[in-house]
């Protein structure tokens, strides 16, 4: 494996991930969208539609670079975009337009910022599977599954559709709130018993399951942009249940059962 400019780029990109984690742990900034929502933020954007522009790009770009490279289009490529696209569809068509926070409005910087965020990641992940020429070195099955790759393979796939699962029963739990008040309410029920962020927590582990699948540099860089980016967020809605409800679980952790 030869560093060359996409090395050194992915590189960059994953230490402005961890740098923005600590600053946002360091200075406790709550990104302002959802309950952290505050004035003066500019201007605002139906929180539906938000949601939908800013997964847009991570949807298109990265299938459509991935196929339109040099590179082979083997089952590993069919494998990873498949399940990238499976991810984006639902997060990009379905998810927003589930969202019961009537006129919410979210802040137009945040939707720019993260169609900006989106589209590198998409960048990386489909420009590595279509154009780069170590894609092929990685792991190839269409080359018959080495038992050397298979362990990455198996622990990857189980990884991504396990944190999905919890990702998505947990967003439709706190989604369901929403049925009985309009207020923000104590979530309970399974993970939400031990940890106040079961969504988080699980998208952490499903794109830490596609890298492990992958076992290519863009998709552990955009694992880890998920934690930074989902490990203060899920300690700021911590903090936020533990103002708002003096009756907040006192055991309940923010992210990682009976540690963080
Ligand atoms: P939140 O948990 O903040 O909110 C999810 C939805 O549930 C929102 O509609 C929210 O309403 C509602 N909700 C949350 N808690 C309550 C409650 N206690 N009572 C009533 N309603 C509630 O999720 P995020 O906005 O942080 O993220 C949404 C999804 O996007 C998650 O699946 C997350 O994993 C994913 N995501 C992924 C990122 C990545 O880097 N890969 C980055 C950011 C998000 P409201 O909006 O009014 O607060």
């Amino acid at each position: 494996m030869n560093w060359d400019w996409f090395y050194y780029l992915v590189a960059g990109w994953a230490g402005v991930a961890v740098i923005t984690c600590i600053v946002l742990i360091a200075f406790n900034i709550r990104s302002p969208y959802g309950r952290h929502t505050t004035e003066g933020w500019g201007k605002m954007i139906s929180n539906k539609w938000g949601w939908f522009f800013m997964e847009l790009p991570a949807l298109l770009i990265m299938p459509i670079l991935a196929y339109a490279g040099p590179n082979k289009a083997d089952l590993t490529s069919m494998i990873l975009v498949g399940l990238w696209v499976f991810h984006y569809v639902f997060r990009t068509l379905i998810f927003p337009f589930r969202l019961r926070t009537k006129n919410k409005k979210m802040p137009i910087t945040i939707v720019v910022s993260a169609i900006f965020f989106n589209g590198v990641n998409g960048f990386l992940n489909g420009y590595f599977i279509g154009f780069h020429p170590d894609f092929e070195s990685f792991i190839a099955l269409n080359k018959g599954v080495e038992p050397n790759h298979l362990w990455h393979f198996t622990i990857g796939i189980c990884m991504f559709f396990l944190g999905m699962i919890i990702n998505r029963k947990s967003d439709k739990t706190l989604i369901g709130l929403r049925s009985s008040s309009k207020e923000y309410q104590i979530p309970r029920g399974g993970l939400f018993n031990i940890i106040s962020c079961p969504n988080h927590l699980g998208e952490i582990i499903e794109w830490t399951g596609f890298a492990i699948l992958a076992m290519n540099p863009a998709a552990v860089s955009f694992a880890i942009w998920t934690f930074c980016n989902l490990a203060p967020r899920s300690l700021n809605h911590h903090s936020w249940y533990k103002e708002k409800f003096s009756n907040y679980p006192k055991k309940r952790k923010a992210l990682i059962p009976y540690v963080l």
